[in-house]
């Protein structure tokens, strides 16, 4: 972002400025000043101050004033005193104009002492942190100022200090800090015009009295209200309201997003209509979740099969017709549809509707030629995955996860473009199934997002299973060499490398489906990630227009789809009375390659980048009963704790099931379990997750108390004497 010039700065201009500064901290409690600013040392001597005022108006008047701004400028501690001494003085009319003016330009003072000390600096080293600020300036600039100030939540002589560090105007901040401040300081100043007339604790308790202080509590949200009818306002002028809704709540999309929001609002009562274009339950019932994972499971028995000599079998052998795989595929989709069918959906109480929805206005939604009115819209319109545009790429032909699933015979030589989960997943999967599977990464790494030896583990398993893994390979470009498809790639070392392949499958992500239904015309924001733009309550720039699941990230999967839907459905259905910001702070996930690979919370990546200390404690499950007597005794858990707690900041697990064993974590870390009562609980023998439990001894084991320890060897040793 651009920000405003500065000038070089002497250092010795600095130096002065901060001796200045630590003489008056100094100088403020060598003479114990805060004494002053006390309220009792106020009440005591409320009288005399009163008498002065009287008897020399002006000196008093100008004294008040400018300590006042020194009080603001080195941001010490008693500005709402003064406030209320101010009121009490002077009354609310004089008091108002004086400490407005007086805080105004103090606050400026403290502003431009920050920007000189510390804004480039700070800028340096923090510029990241700061990006919230920076860009919340950027986008609404004095508005965004004049929210901070309305709203006594924030504190004030922070508000001066961090604004500082930013490109704001000076001038700017100085008209919207005494324009933003006034009705808090006229607040202040009446709550001391009242304390002016106490004369005794009784007086505490006088209606004036009572009103002043009850105002200065629902200041802020009243205050946070208007602001928000002031920005809804703002966004919707010049749009129509419908005089009356046909409906609460519409919702775009029957994936796992919009299935969830729409059973919700269904659940309390409204009036909610569901609309899709294709197949109820999304990508993850039809092309995601639900087939990937019958795939998996199908090239797992295939992987067992040939491991059988690991089970005491001397060979087994398996005949198999790949077109009979994905007709298993399909019987699997077609057994769990009844739970995201119209039928299920209608009985429940939302209307379901077929058909392309296109969003005409906040409040107005077309489909199949009807026009809809509705209070709320939720959009929950899913992601499509990514596909680049690259030289050659039409002529070869390629497959995504939307198309894969209508394959017909096994590929020979499947390229897989892609080390994300979603191409591990499918990678393996065909590899087992017999594919010979040629893996490109651009990467050193496939997950990339998981801690190193992590990955170390994924690519000796998937190279066991014959997968030819070419990672930091580049591909540039397909092109049909003597009949046959192949991609030209570059090598870590800038090689020109060629792969020959039968089919191609493109798993580089997924982007959200943001066009064609009428966001552009409502110019709704996007994120950089293209994502729709919503705030903590998943609301856009409309307040009435929400949206959930992989269109609005940040996690495509689709049990954070269904926890955001939760937020869509109740904040839209409750709006004005009740809201709720989307809780992120334990999010699992887990990738279904084999061995899996689940996480939640923190990784050391992860940890160091935001630095975060913490310490770890890891169980090797080579050693754990139950995954010896499976033949699957391989992989590991990693806990990360606080230093010296057993508060869990993060796990991942490697190994058979890691996606289920994780969930005892799960719960752990969001009803604030550590772990110590994980060591303290009954698992089941033999189970796999019992080695949550056994880390949870390895960490005891490195927390022992070693003094008492020592002094119980000296009490047995005296016992058995
Ligand atoms: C191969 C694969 C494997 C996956 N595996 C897992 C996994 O194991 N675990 C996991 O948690 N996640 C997994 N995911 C991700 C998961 O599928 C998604 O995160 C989830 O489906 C997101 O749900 P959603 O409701 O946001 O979107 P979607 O399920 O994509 O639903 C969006 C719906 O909106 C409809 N739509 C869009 N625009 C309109 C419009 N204008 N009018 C009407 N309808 C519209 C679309 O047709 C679609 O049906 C996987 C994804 C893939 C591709």
């Amino acid at each position: 972002m651009s920000s405003a010039p500065i000038a070089k700065k002497n250092p010795y201009q600095k130096l002065i400025v901060v001796a200045l500064l630590a003489s008056v901290i100094i100088i403020f409690f060598s003479f114990d000043l805060s004494h002053y600013l006390s309220f009792s040392y106020l009440k005591d001597n409320q009288l005399q101050f009163n008498d002065y005022y009287q008897a020399n108006p002006l000196f008093v008047s100008l004294g008040f004033f400018i300590i006042y701004i020194v009080s603001v400028t080195f941001s010490v501690p008693g500005a709402t005193l003064l406030t209320l001494l101010g009121g009490a003085i002077f009354g609310f009319v004089w008091g108002l104009i004086l400490i407005s003016f007086a805080s105004s330009i103090g606050a400026t003072l403290a502003f431009l002492v920050s920007r000189f000390l510390l804004r480039d600096s700070i800028q340096n080293r923090f510029g990241k942190h700061l990006d919230r600020i920076n860009s919340g300036i950027e986008k609404e600039g004095a508005f965004y100022l004049f929210t901070l100030r309305l709203v006594p939540a924030f504190p004030f002589f922070i508000i001066n200090l961090v604004m500082g560090l930013t490109p704001i105007k000076t001038r700017t901040f100085y008209w919207v800090s005494q324009l933003g401040m006034l009705a808090g300081t006229a607040v202040f100043v009446n709550a001391g015009t009242q304390l002016g007339q106490l004369e005794s604790a009784s007086g505490i308790l006088s209606l004036p009295l009572i009103i002043s202080f009850t105002l200065l509590g629902l200041f802020p949200l009243i205050a946070k209200k208007i602001l928000n009818i002031l920005k809804a306002n703002q966004v919707y002028k010049g749009i129509k309201k419908p005089d009356k809704y046909d409906r609460n709540l519409i919702v775009i999309g029957a994936g796992a997003g919009g299935l969830v929001t729409s059973y919700i609002a269904a659940a309390v009562k409204a009036k909610v209509t569901l609309i899709e274009k294709n197949k109820m339950g999304g990508d993850c019932l039809n092309t995601g979740c639900v087939p990937s994972k019958a795939l998996i499971r199908s090239a797992k028995f295939k992987s067992h099969v040939s491991r059988a000599r690991e089970f005491g079998f001397q060979a087994t052998e398996t005949q198999f017709d790949f077109k009979e795989i994905m007709q298993r595929v399909k019987r699997v989709i077609s057994k769990v549809e009844p739970h995201d069918s119209i039928e299920r959906y209608t009985e429940l109480g939302v209307e379901c509707l077929y058909g392309e929805a296109k969003i005409l206005s906040p409040f107005a939604v077309e489909v199949s030629g009807r026009t809809l009115t509705t209070k709320n819209i939720v959009i929950a319109s899913g992601a499509r995955p990514f596909v680049p545009s690259m030289e050659g790429l039409e002529k070869v032909g390629y497959l995504t996860s939307d198309n894969l699933w209508d394959l017909k015979s096994l590929p020979k030589r499947f390229l897989v473009l892609g080390g994300g989960a979603i191409g591990c997943e499918l990678a393996q999967s065909f590899g087992r199934l017999g594919s010979q599977v040629i893996q490109i990464e651009r990467n050193d790494r496939l997950m990339k997002r998981e801690d190193p030896e992590i990955s170390d583990l994924v690519h000796t398993r998937f190279r066991q299973d014959g997968i030819d893994l070419r990672l930091q390979h580049q591909a540039q470009r397909f092109e049909i060499i003597d009949g046959n498809k192949t991609l030209i790639c570059s090598d870590k070392e800038g090689n020109t490398v060629s792969i020959v392949f039968d089919e191609l499958l493109i798993a580089l992500g997924r982007k959200a489906n943001v066009k064609g239904f009428g966001l552009e015309n409502l110019d709704i924001p996007l994120s950089k990630q293209g994502t729709i733009e919503v705030n903590e309550y998943l609301q856009t720039k409309y307040p009435n227009i929400y949206a959930c699941g992989d269109v609005a990230g940040p996690y495509q999967f689709t049990h954070t789809a269904a926890h955001q839907a939760w937020y869509a459905s109740v904040n839209s259905l409750f709006r004005g009375f009740k809201a709720f910001k989307a809780d992120y702070s334990v999010i699992p996930w887990a990738t279904f390659t084999d061995p899996e690979v689940a996480r939640v919370g923190l990784n050391e990546l992860e940890a160091k980048e935001q630095n975060i200390s913490y310490e770890v404690s890891q169980f090797d499950i080579d050693d754990l009963d139950r995954a010896i007597t499976d033949e699957e005794a391989h992989g590991f858990i990693k806990v990360l704790t606080v230093p010296g707690k057993d508060k869990i900041l993060g796990v991942t697990i490697v190994g058979e099931h890691a996606g289920d064993v994780i969930a005892e974590y799960v719960m752990a870390m969001r009803h604030n379990i550590g772990l110590n009562k994980i060591l303290s609980t009954i698992h089941i023998y033999p189970t796999l997750a019992e080695a949550n439990k056994y880390v949870a001894g390895q960490w005891k084991q490195a927390h022992k108390p070693e003094k008492i320890l020592q002094w119980l060897e000296k009490f047995h040793q005296w016992r058995r004497s």
